[in-house]
């Protein structure tokens, strides 16, 4: 056997399970379609959560320093036109920060340089079958085919998955997320903020020296303010946002993306596991779907070094379903909510703002579900 396992997608995910796996004592290979250097300019902005930052840490990939990378020292969150707002900060939680956030580009930097001796990564493989046999795998590329024990698919997309006996449910939410980079004139930049109106969730993060932010729009708005003179956008987000954060001055990078809710079932089949977005996509508006995805690669970890040689994957399903659960329900619960216009649910949202805000065992508990995991 070639390899240990064959990682289907040189993501973020994807090298950190090569990473996690290497440092276990395993053989993995990344089998990525883009060439090398190609992601370096997706500036999406992730959201990684103080637990996240320390398991990245932990396989060395070393992130840029703090001050360039946005620190989440506290989190404020409120409801559009009614009363109720919550204040989360990291002392709430007993930790330093609540995480911080990092361009798509910049993580992938991290992640590559911690590969670069330690990992075989190999650029312009892109994947176009799966085949197992009695005792591994066959990894179809044009460049050339690979044999390991299993393959792991981190592919973002779940396209090859179908073929090999997985299923896909997708919930469409009907809105689009609108991204940008923003700066602004007020103090505070270590704060987020988390803004419900009736389409859902407006997030500013702090990146830089002013914020990313998401935006979630019915598609037509989303792709008219994409379009909109920088002026119009920066007054329509002044507008919807307020004067929290100081003046927005400037604008750039913006985007649209849909929004859905994507898994895939089951986690394994035989010698194939998914993880990261290719197993689940969720909504951003708790950003945790890079942070699932870590804990999808740490868990495949602890599989491949418990399981069998016949059923090496066996332990994956069972460790993954309470968090998954409670993270997909959690994020998805949270878009549904904050857009409900049904008698009595604006003043449970404010109630549950306050309470939130007033009781400090319930923002403790927010704030390390945030930050530290989840679903656990
Ligand atoms: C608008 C928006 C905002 C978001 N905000 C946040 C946030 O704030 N916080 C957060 O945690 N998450 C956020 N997410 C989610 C986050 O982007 C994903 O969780 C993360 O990128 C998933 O990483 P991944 O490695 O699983 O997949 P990807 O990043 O999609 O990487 C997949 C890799 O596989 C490669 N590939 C694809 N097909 C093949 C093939 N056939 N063969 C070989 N290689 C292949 C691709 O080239 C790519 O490099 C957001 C998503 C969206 C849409």
């Amino acid at each position: 056997m070639d390899f240990d396992l064959a990682v289907v997608g040189g993501g973020p995910v994807g090298l950190f399970l090569a990473l996690a796996t290497r440092a276990a004592g395993l053989r993995p290979v990344v089998l990525e379609a883009r060439a090398p250097g190609a992601t370096q300019a997706d500036d999406r902005s992730l959201a990684l959560s103080w637990a996240s930052c320390l398991r990245l840490e932990r396989v060395g990939a070393k992130l840029p320093a703090i001050e360039t990378g946005g620190a989440i020292r506290a989190i404020h969150v409120s409801h559009a036109g009614h009363a109720g707002r919550s204040w989360i900060t990291a002392s709430d939680a007993g930790i330093p920060m609540l995480g911080r956030v990092l361009g798509y580009g910049e993580l992938v930097h991290a992640l590559s340089g911690a590969a670069r001796d330690a990992v075989d990564v190999r650029h312009e493989h892109a994947v176009s079958a799966i085949a197992p046999d009695d005792d591994g795998v066959h990894v179809v590329t044009a460049a050339g085919d690979v044999r390991a024990r299993v393959a792991v698919v981190a592919d973002g997309s779940g396209a090859l998955l179908a073929e090999s006996g997985f299923s896909t449910k997708t919930k469409d939410y009907g809105v689009h997320a609108l991204v940008a980079r923003v700066t602004a004139d007020g103090p505070a930049r270590d704060v987020a903020y988390e803004r419900f109106s009736t389409h859902g969730p407006l997030a500013l993060l702090p990146r830089g020296d002013g914020f990313a932010i998401v935006w979630t729009l019915p598609e037509d708005a989303a792709r008219e303010l994409a379009a909109a003179p920088d002026a119009a956008f920066l007054r329509a987000l002044q507008d919807a946002f307020g004067w929290r954060a100081g003046r927005f001055s400037t604008v750039a990078a913006r985007a649209c993306y849909p929004l859905v809710l994507r898994e895939t079932t089951p986690l394994v089949r035989g010698r194939i596991a998914v993880i990261g977005n290719a197993a689940q996509t969720l909504h951003p508006v708790a950003g945790q779907g890079f942070n699932l995805g870590l804990r999808d690669a740490w868990a495949v970890t602890s599989a491949l070094r418990a399981g069998s040689v016949d059923d090496p994957l066996a332990t994956y399903t069972a460790t993954r379903k309470r968090d998954r659960a409670a993270v997909v329900g959690f994020t998805d619960t949270l878009a549904g909510l904050f857009r409900s216009d049904a008698p009595g649910v604006g003043s449970l949202r404010a109630l549950g703002l306050e309470a939130l805000d007033l009781l400090p065992g319930a923002r403790r508990l927010f704030a390390r579900a945030l930050a530290v995991d989840a679903g656990r």
